[in-house]
C-alpha cells in the first residue's frame, strides 16, 4: 500500500486543513484535523459523517468563514488562506456556499430582488437596472418566476422555493465552486429529490465545481463522483462513489453504510451491527485512531498509532490499521 497520489489537476486542492476553536486556556476544540482532499474541476466531491464529525467545519473553512487554523486551500491554483480584506472579497466571486436553513439564510426584511441582487451590490457590479435583469434572469434559472417573485418577501415561500432562491443568490456572480452545506437537510424528502435534481441540472449546464456536504449517505450517494468519509474530524476514507458504497474497507464507513435502508441486497452482504457508544468528544480525541472506542476490530497499535492515510487502489485511500479487506482475506 502506498502513500496517496498527489493530484496535481485538482481545481479545489485542500492539504492538512485543521480547525481548532479555543476553549479556554489549555482546552480547544479539534473540529477537523488535517484533512486532505482534491477535486477535479466538474467534479462533485460528498463529505459524509455523523452529526459533530467536522464536516460543516471542513467546508466553512474552505470558504474562509472563517479562515482555518492551519492548512492550505487552493482554487484554480490559487491560495485562499493567505489572502485578506479586498482580494478575498475579489476571490469570493469564484466560490459560493448554500446553507441547511433556506428560510433563516434569507433576510425576512428584503425583497426577493434585494436578496438575490445583493452580492453584486456588494461587488459592485452594474446599474440598478442590470442587477434586476441578472436577478430575473437567475430566479428563472432555478425555477422561481421573476414577475411573481422579485417584489415578494421570504416568509411568502416555501422551503423549497427559499432553498432555488439561496441558489440563485449563490450562482448570480457565476462562481466555479459551490459548497452546499446540508442544503437540502431541512426539506421534505419531494422537495429534497427537486432541489437535487436542479443542482445537477446546474453543475452540467454552467460547468460547477461542487463541495456537498451531508449526514446523508442517500442524498450524497445522488449527486456525489466521489466520497470522503470523515469521523471526529478525521478523513476516514476517500474513494469514487461505486466503491465507496459497494466496497467500502474503513470499519467507520461500513458502519455509517449499515444504517442506510439498500434495496440491493448484495451491496451489504457482509452486514455490521450498529456500533454502540456516543461519537467521543472533540475536545479530547481518543488516541491513536479516532474511532478506536466503537472499533470492533481495533488492537493495541490502534491506541498507540495514529492510522496514516494510504492508497489501496487507484484513487481510494484509507486511514485504518486494519482495513476490512484484510479481514474478509483471512
Ligand atoms: S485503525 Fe483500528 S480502530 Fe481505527 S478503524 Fe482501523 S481497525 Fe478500527
Amino acid at each position: 500500500m502506498n502513500a496517496p497520489t498527489p493530484n496535481i489537476d485538482s481545481f479545489l486542492s485542500i492539504d492538512n486543513l485543521t480547525v481548532e476553536y479555543p476553549l479556554s486556556r489549555r482546552a480547544k476544540v479539534h473540529a477537523v484535523t488535517e484533512f486532505t482532499a482534491h477535486v477535479k474541476r466538474g467534479e462533485t466531491l460528498g463529505l459524509v459523517g455523523e452529526s459533530g464529525c467536522g464536516k460543516s467545519s471542513a467546508a466553512r473553512a474552505v470558504m474562509q468563514l472563517p479562515r482555518p487554523t492551519s492548512g492550505s486551500v487552493r482554487l484554480d491554483g490559487q491560495e485562499l488562506t493567505t489572502l485578506r480584506g479586498a482580494a478575498l472579497q475579489h476571490a469570493r466571486r469564484k466560490f459560493q456556499m448554500i446553507f441547511q436553513d433556506p428560510i433563516a439564510s434569507l433576510n425576512p426584511r428584503q425583497t426577493i430582488r434585494d436578496i438575490v441582487a445583493a452580492p453584486l451590490e456588494i461587488a459592485g457590479i452594474g446599474t440598478k437596472e442590470e442587477q434586476t435583469a441578472k436577478v430575473a434572469e437567475m430566479l428563472d434559472l432555478v425555477g422561481i418566476n421573476p414577475d411573481q417573485a422579485m417584489e415578494r418577501r421570504p416568509h411568502e415561500f416555501s422551503g423549497g422555493q427559499c432553498q432555488r432562491i439561496s441558489i440563485a443568490r449563490a450562482l448570480i456572480l457565476s462562481p466555479e465552486l459551490l459548497v452546499c452545506d446540508e442544503a437540502v437537510s431541512a426539506l421534505d424528502v419531494s422537495v429534497q429529490a427537486q432541489v437535487l435534481n436542479l443542482l445537477e441540472k446546474l453543475k452540467g449546464e454552467l460547468g460547477l465545481t461542487m463541495l456537498f456536504i451531508s449526514h446523508d449517505l442517500a442524498v450524497v450517494k445522488h449527486v456525489s463522483d466521489r466520497v470522503a468519509v470523515m469521523y471526529l474530524g478525521k478523513l476516514c476514507e476517500l474513494a469514487d462513489a461505486e466503491t465507496i458504497y459497494r466496497k467500502p474497507v474503513h470499519p467507520y464507513t461500513r458502519t455509517l453504510l449499515a444504517a442506510v435502508p439498500e434495496p440491493d441486497p448484495d451491496a451489504l452482504r457482509d452486514r455490521v451491527e450498529l456500533i454502540p457508544g456516543e461519537l467521543p468528544s472533540p475536545v479530547n480525541p481518543p488516541s491513536g485512531c479516532r474511532f478506536r472506542t466503537r472499533c470492533p476490530f481495533a488492537t493495541a497499535r490502534c491506541t498507540d498509532e495514529v492510522p496514516a492515510i494510504r492508497e489501496i487502489a487507484p484513487g481510494h485511500t484509507v486511514a485504518c490499521h486494519h482495513p476490512l479487506m484484510e479481514h474478509s482475506a483471512a
